[in-house]
């Protein structure tokens, strides 16, 4: 059996079956696809095992329709990062048990429940996502950062530039708004995200289109994060005085602010910060920890110091399982 990073993680099964997950143009046997977010997402027409959501939304953001299958080897848990997301299960034909984050966070947030290792049973090999997997990440409470958004949306009289990720951030960012009482404008991406949500999931969004009309002081325009540093961004802060914020994880360091030229930046993150991905290590116990993306190696370091038999997975590498 193997573990490898190719394009997307592929588990080969003892029976030779290859799961791959989250990758763009999924060979193998069974596909998997964890969430919405473009780097996870296959190109072209597709067909996988994923959320109902998932597949609305890949199929609402690509112009091409993603499929939704199910496979009796393979379950699914809220992986609490974006709505839709899951954690993928993988029960190999000898037992062993598979254990494929995605993207995850622990922690519930408004619409959001968290992902719970308790719901997981026996997992023998682990493979994590190590975004934030560095020691030096390590978020305050979620409550806290709202209440310090909020606060900021109070006390400033002029239009708000909000940027975050069009899936997920762009969301909360919406909400948290309109929560302060602001008119809440939004881009056709971030629109034709938020249609299968209200779908799928009991939550409203009241946000109206952004066409160039003049921001008003109590007017929020929630924005991806990628137009940050745009042209007509810079424009319409001379032109109207709007105040910009940055919402990421990033924003623990002071070179996300920087980088995207924010008056302000928040750190509300879609992702387990290091604390969090060590208990969700510690709950699940499995024999074998793979890391990917970000601080993999940090991470997978830091496992192996705790006792556990980690390694981070290397772009083209196999890494041959001993089960
Ligand atoms: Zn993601």
């Amino acid at each position: 059996m193997t573990v490898r990073l190719r394009d997307g993680v592929e588990i080969t099964l003892s029976d030779g079956t290859r799961v791959v997950c989250d990758a763009d143009d999924p060979g193998g046997d069974v596909a998997v696809v964890t969430h919405a977010h473009g780097d996870h997402l296959p190109e072209g027409e597709a067909t996988a095992v994923c959320s109902p959501l998932t597949a609305a939304l890949g199929t609402a953001r690509r112009d091409a329709p993603l499929g939704r299958v199910t496979d009796d080897r393979i379950d699914l848990l809220p992986a609490g990062h974006v709505a839709g997301s899951r954690v993928a299960l993988v029960t190999d034909p000898d037992g062993t048990r598979y254990c494929y984050t995605g993207d995850v966070c622990l922690r519930a947030r408004d619409y959001l429940d968290g992902f719970d290792p308790d719901t997981a049973g026996d997992v023998d090999v682990l493979v994590t996502e190590a975004t934030y997997g560095d020691p030096g990440y390590a978020f305050p409470p979620h409550d806290e950062v709202v209440a310090d958004a909020l606060a900021w949306l109070d006390e400033t009289d002029a239009p708000v530039l909000l940027f975050g990720y069009a899936l997920g951030r762009a969301q909360t960012l919406q909400r948290l708004a309109a929560r302060a009482g602001r008119r809440v404008l939004t881009t056709d991406a971030v629109l034709r995200v938020n249609d299968p949500i209200t779908t799928h999931l009991d939550v409203a969004f009241d946000a109206d289109e952004y066409d160039s009309h003049d921001l008003g002081p109590t007017d929020a325009l929630v924005l991806p994060l990628t137009s940050a540093r745009a042209g007509w961004i810079d424009r319409l802060r001379d032109a109207t005085g709007a105040l910009a914020a940055g919402f990421s994880g990033w924003a623990v360091d002071d070179s996300f602010r920087f980088r995207g030229n924010y008056d302000v930046t928040f750190p509300l993150s879609d992702h387990a910060d290091f604390p969090a991905l060590v208990s969700m290590v510690d709950a699940l116990d499995p024999d074998r920890v793979y890391t990917q993306h970000g601080e993999a190696a940090t991470l997978a370091t830091r496992l192996t110091r705790r006792g556990y038999d980690a390694t981070a997975l290397r772009d083209g590498q196999s890494t041959l399982g001993e089960f």
